[in-house]
Formats: structure tokens, sequence, C-alpha cells
């Protein structure tokens, strides 16, 4: 910022109205107006400002901390000041660019009295410093997104807080005009933001990645090291290791709610956070993907058979239709028939042949890339099943191949149906105890011997496509309609 240079030794505060009208600011030496007010061009100052009441001061830095911004020195670190000239808070900030936030106080705890809401106090806090992690200060032409993106960071900072996605959405109807105007949007848009930072904080995306957990560097991406070479890869980006190797999708960092309360054995909904991102394969992996470890000795061929249920009448009569059902010999089908420790054997194959580390997902990396960033529904697109959007009840009867399903909102393929995926976790009978860090959940294994796999395939009803649906199996059950996909640690 310039204003120094563009007002000389002038005291001043920029302050940019997030709720209230143009009033009058003090600064920290005299009362000077203010030269330039971002959202209606005109003057305006706080005559009177107090220290903050110690409940304010008590979430404030709580809120501060719960982003990452309470280590800041305190020489830069944002100030709150309470007072009753404004009609609920701002942010601004002084000539010597030390960021400000004003609260009022009273109608604060009007507010919170009438709607019996306890985050109120913490939304409006949350929203104006996320107008300074945003370092987004508004001005003409930007305002609405620039309010869009700080109540999205005050829907991460509530859920750091603990509040449930209804209390965040409640406290910002509590506090947000139904209508919008030129400075502010309308409440539905503003709840949909505080929903969307509640959910997944890399919904919020003008936040400053720090600050939302997310790795980071000077790149602005993550360096990967890619056939040998250093990338920078953006979240979404795709790259290959190896030409015969899978094309590998950067999935961002951030939490998201796995599970749901449909059965038992997905309970209880739960938050997991990746710190860094990591990468999945864009597709189940293919026959000829496959074939490639199975030429070099190094992966055993899919197959229809199964040494749990040969000897099984039943099974043996289909053998002829699982023969037309899988088709991974043709051009971009899946590999089927394969097992977990299959499936090891060719991660291990990868990982030699590229010195990276692939490896099947873990439970929560699949989840999390399934729901490609979209919480609370059952399936990617939604809640209602859609026969467009998956090979599963109501699609083909067979394997299709593996990109004829798109519009995954990370770019991914078969997410639901088509093929059953192997991921790493042995099977636990609920998800009490999970990693909550989203590595593969890899304790008392032996106990019970069996594996997860996700997704549904071309034979599951709708229920069973649901992005929190649970199988599991033998670690060497070869099933016709099984496959897996493929991770890498970024
Ligand atoms: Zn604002």
């Amino acid at each position: 910022m310039s204003t120094r240079s563009l007002l000389g030794a002038a005291v001043f505060v920029l302050v940019f109205l997030c709720y209230g009208a143009n009033v009058e600011a003090q600064s920290g030496n005299s009362g000077k107006k203010f030269e330039r007010d971002f959202h209606n061009d005109e003057g305006g100052s706080i005559q009177f400002s107090t220290e903050p009441d110690a409940e304010a001061r008590a979430e404030f830095d709580r809120i501060l901390a719960s982003g990452g911004l309470g280590r800041v020195s305190a020489d830069n670190r944002i100030r709150l000041r309470a007072t009753t000239e404004i009609k609920y808070a701002r942010a601004a900030v002084n000539d010597d660019d030390i960021p400000i936030v004003y609260y009022n106080p009273n109608l604060i705890r009007d507010i919170r009295r009438k709607s019996d809401n306890q985050w109120v106090l913490i939304t409006v806090l949350a929203h104006e410093i996320g107008h300074h992690a945003n370092r987004q200060l508004p001005s003409v032409g930007h305002a609405l997104e620039y309010e869009l993106e700080a109540d999205c960071f005050a829907g991460v900072t509530l859920r750091r807080l603990s509040a449930t996605m209804e209390q965040a959405r409640s406290a910002m109807q509590a506090i947000a005009p139904l209508k919008g105007d030129e400075t502010h949007p309308g409440l539905d848009d503003r709840v949909q933001a505080i929903s969307a930072g509640w959910a997944d904080s890399t919904a919020c995306v003008h936040a400053p990645a720090e600050i939302l957990g997310q790795t980071d560097n000077s790149c602005g991406g993550t360096v990967v090291k890619v056939a040998g070479r250093d990338r920078c890869l953006k979240p979404l980006e795709t790259f290959k290791d190896c030409i015969d190797c899978p094309t590998m999708v950067v999935i961002p960092a951030g939490s998201f709610t796995m599970g749901s309360s449909d059965y038992k054995n997905e309970s209880p909904p739960h938050e997991v956070t990746f710190r860094r991102p990591f990468a999945i394969s864009r597709t189940i992996v293919t026959g000829l993907q496959y074939q490639y470890c199975v030429d070099v000795g190094r992966c055993a061929p899919g197959s229809l058979q199964s040494s749990r249920w040969n000897s099984d009448p039943a099974f043996r009569s289909t053998l002829g239709y699982r023969r037309l059902w899988a088709k991974w010999t043709e051009p971009g089908h899946p590999i089927v028939g394969v097992s977990w420790n299959d499936a090891q054997r060719y991660s291990g194959w990868l990982k030699a042949k590229t010195g990276q580390d692939y490896r099947l997902p873990s439970e929560a990396e699949w989840e999390r890339a399934a729901r490609g960033g979209v919480a609370g529904v059952n399936y990617w697109w939604g809640n209602q099943y859609d026969s467009e959007m998956a090979n599963g009840h109501g699609g083909d009867p067979v394997t299709t191949p593996v990109e004829s399903y798109p519009g995954h909102p990370y770019g991914l393929f078969d997410m639901a149906g088509n093929a059953f995926q192997w991921v790493d976790d042995c099977w636990h009978d609920n998800y009490a105890g999970q990693p909550a860090n989203g590595a593969a959940w890899k304790t008392n294994c032996s106990s019970n011997g069996k594996y997860v796999m996700r997704g549904g395939s071309f034979a599951s009803e709708p229920d069973g496509l649901h992005s929190s649906r649970r199988y599991l199996g033998r670690p060497d059950d070869r099933v016709f309609l099984l496959s897996f996909r493929l991770a890498r640690t970024l």
C-alpha cells in the first residue's frame, strides 16, 4: 500500500464497511477523517473506541489461533477495538499498516440474545479477520466477492472451533440482511459461502494457503518430483511419471466430513484433515496398464476364478456370464479379478519403477476424492441417483471404459460404479478410532483379515453407490467386479 506517499504525514485509517454505515474512526494519535472508503467513496472515521470486553478478546484470540494467525508478532497482530459508532463490525488498516477489527459490543449482544445463537460473535469477528487474512480490501468491483470470501473464512473458523454446519448457517442468518445491495451479497449467497468454508477449507479459493493449512511455497503449489524433474503442481493438475503409468490428479489438502449416519459401519460421520495434498489416479487401473506389470513377471493376471468360491456350483454356473461382463482385455476397460494382494504387487512394481511412493489410497483419501469437495450429499453429483453419471444399476450390465462417465468435480472417473476398488485399510466395523489425518487404518488387521473396498460396481443398486458406502473382502479374493486405483504421496 502506498498510502503514506499519497497522503504524506496524515494519520488515517482505511476502512472497509462490512455491516455498518459510514462513521468516523479514531487513530492512535488523532481523529483525522478517513481519506477514502472503499465501498462508498466517502470519508468516515471512528471518533471513539475502547479496549474489547473480555469475552470478545478471548474469542478473537481463539479465532486468530485457529487460523494460524496468533503467532504473528505483537507489532503486526490484528487489533480488536470496541465502538458503538458502527452497526456490527468492520475491518480497517491504519497508517502504519496495522490491521484493526472494530466491533459494536452492544449490538452483537442484542443479536445473540434474540437469536439465542452463541456463534454470532465468532462469526462477526471471523468475517472481519477473514478480510485481513485474505488480504482483500474491498474495492469497486470486488466488494461482493470479497464479502463471500470473508464469509467462507468464517465457515472454516467456526468448524475449527467445533460449531456444527447448522450453527454456522444460523449465525449467518442472524446477522446478514435478507437482501443484498451494492456492497453486500444477499443472505442466501452468504449462507452458502459460510457453509462452503465449513464443509471444505479449500473452497475458500482466495484465502492464503498457509492459513488454511495447505502445503504452499514460493511456487504457489506443491513441488513434486515427476519423471525425475521438479514440477510445481496446483490442486487438480494432472501428471504422469512414466508412459505406462496411470495419470494422477492432485487432490487438495484440507478437511472433509467422512462417513454418514446411514449405516453403522459408516458411522460416526467425522472430520478428516489432510495437511498435504496427495495424488490419486484419474481412473481405475485399466487392463492394459495392469498388463505391463504382468508382462514383466511382477503381477499375476486377473482371474475370474475364485479360490474361495470355485467349488460353489452357483458360482461355477455363472462363470460364462462373468466372462461377458468383465471386458478387461478390451481397450480402456478396468482390470478386474484382482485381489488386494494383486493390487499391492502392482503398486509395489510402480513404486520400484518410478522411485515414487505409489500405493493403494487410504480409505479416507478415496472418500475425500470421491466426494470431490461436495459435502453432505450421497453422490458427487447430488442426492438423487442418475444413471447418466455412473455405471451402476440402470447402466450397462458390464464394465465400461474407464473414462465413460465424466463430470466429477476433481476430474476423476468411476468414483461411483463400474468396478469396486480396493483401498489400503483393513476392515473395522465402524469409524471409532480411525486416524483423523487421512492415513490408512492398519491396526488389528490380522484379527479379522479383511480389507476395505469402495465405490460399488456396475451391478450395484443406487444405494450401494453412495460415496460413503463400504464393502469388505479377503486379501486374496479375486472377484469379477473388483478392481483398484492408485494413490501417490506428494
Ligand atoms: Zn465484510
